[in-house]
């Protein structure tokens, strides 16, 4: 039987990142005041692409924070409640709070899951004895840290066997790290090793080639299909997992920067919500759920077959907000994604390629010049135009 909810709001969109706040403003300009109301229990909201450069010493951590209060927009309630459970065959959901609330239509962006702890060790390690991440706001830090205390050793840059938020990061923080070291000309003996699950540096031909370059410059061991499965800190000892033969390899390191296995929102994937790999199983053109036709899905949650950037939202966001006001108006979703994703490539400091592309892994390039080239001008694009860019115009549904 429906439970009665204590209220029903227009639209409801749960979770207030990169797509729930773009989406938001984009409905809000759109609809009368009081249509939106947007679900996140965060005090904070993150410009997550700066802190590739926040682990390399090239931005402050503070830069990249804003209050989540200052990011809602006007004519948005927010209810600062997290979401438990998903019922879409009521319309509802349950907040943590034990409150139902019912839907007109749902928008699904509560982002990706950082699976910490599905490396033994992991956990307890982090941030001390030169293991660090940029992948969350507690760990960045650590990263500058250990990089300016690095003196030797093994130097290991991790990427995972799960899809991952912007594919690129576990390599750029390498490449800044290695030119830092060689720059302060680090004076025992060291080397850089890259181990990444994936057989390929980069699903795009055109960009894999440059990394390739970027890669053999500072002469850095890259060991393809090899996982990191434990950490064992006391020995400073990282196990992988040879994917091709099943083989453990453990190998000793002095400098370790992961980037966690991720995967859907617990809560996504225990819903009727969820494709069988867990993600928000939506229409890739539309973003519209395949199931529950007043339901829909961006961003990092979403089965999208992109790589999952803020980039990519950019482009998601205004179709998903358009298909929302279709069907409020009784029409069918007319706006169409093309699945275009971008990724900024650091190469090291002042040196950028920007990386964008379709569902095809078709360039889509901005600029009328080889995007596939290092440069400085993209460099500074990343790190000051950028993040105004996204605080004044993505978040405000304006670009
Ligand atoms: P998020 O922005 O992560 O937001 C998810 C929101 O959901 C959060 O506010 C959270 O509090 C909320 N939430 C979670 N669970 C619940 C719940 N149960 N109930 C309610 N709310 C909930 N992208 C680029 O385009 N270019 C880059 O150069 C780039 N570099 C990156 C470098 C790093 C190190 C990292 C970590 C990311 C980078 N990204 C980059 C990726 C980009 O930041 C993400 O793709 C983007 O932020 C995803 O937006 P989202 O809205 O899907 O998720």
């Amino acid at each position: 039987m429906i439970q009665p909810v204590a209220r029903t709001v227009p639209v409801l969109i749960v979770g207030g990142g990169s797509a729930g706040i773009s989406v938001a403003a984009r409905l809000a300009r759109a609809l009368p005041a009081g249509s939106v109301t947007v679900v996140d229990p965060a005090q904070d909201h993150y410009y997550q692409p700066l802190w590739t450069l926040v682990g390399g010493g090239d931005a402050t951590r503070e830069s990249t924070r804003r209050r989540e209060a200052d990011v809602i927009p006007a004519g948005v309630q927010w209810i600062q409640q997290g979401v438990r459970e998903f019922l879409p065959d009521e319309d509802q959901v349950i907040l943590s709070n034990g409150e139902r609330l019912g839907y007109e239509q749902l928008v699904v962006a509560l982002g990706i899951q950082l699976d910490w702890e599905k490396i033994p060790g992991l956990t307890e390690a982090l941030g001390k004895d030169g293991v660090c991440s940029n992948y969350s706001w507690e760990t960045v830090e650590s990263t500058w840290r250990f990089i300016q205390a690095f003196q030797g050793g093994s130097a290991h840059f991790t990427h995972p066997n799960t899809p991952i938020k912007c594919g690129g990061a576990p390599q750029k923080i390498m490449y800044l790290a290695a030119e830092h070291w060689e720059k302060r000309g680090v004076k025992q003996p060291y080397d850089v090793r890259f181990r990444i699950a994936s057989p390929k540096i980069f699903a795009v031909e055109r960009y894999a080639q440059t990394l390739l370059e970027v890669v053999a410059r500072h002469k850095i061991d890259v060991a393809y299909q090899r996982d990191l499965v434990a950490l064992r800190a006391a020995s400073k000892e990282a196990v992988y997992k040879d994917l091709v033969t099943g083989a453990e390899v453990i190998e000793r390191y002095e400098f370790m920067h992961v980037t966690p296995p991720m995967s859907a929102p617990d809560v996504i994937k225990q819903s009727p919500l969820a494709a069988s790999t867990g993600w928000v199983e939506v229409d890739k053109g539309t973003t519209q759920h395949v199931r529950y036709p007043n339901v829909f899905s961006l961003g990092d949650c979403s089965n999208l077959p992109t790589s999952k950037t803020g980039a990519a939202i950019r482009k998601q966001a205004p179709t998903t907000a358009q298909n929302i006001l279709d069907v409020r108006a009784g029409r069918k979703p007319s706006a169409l994604y093309n699945g275009y994703t971008s990724c900024p490539l650091v190469t090291g400091y002042g040196k950028l390629v920007l990386a964008e592309f379709d569902y095809d892994g078709k360039a889509q390039e901005t600029f009328p010049f080889d995007q596939s080239k290092e440069r400085w001008s993209m460099y500074q694009l990343k790190k000051r135009l950028l993040p105004v860019f996204y605080w004044s115009g993505m978040l405000k549904g304006r670009a």
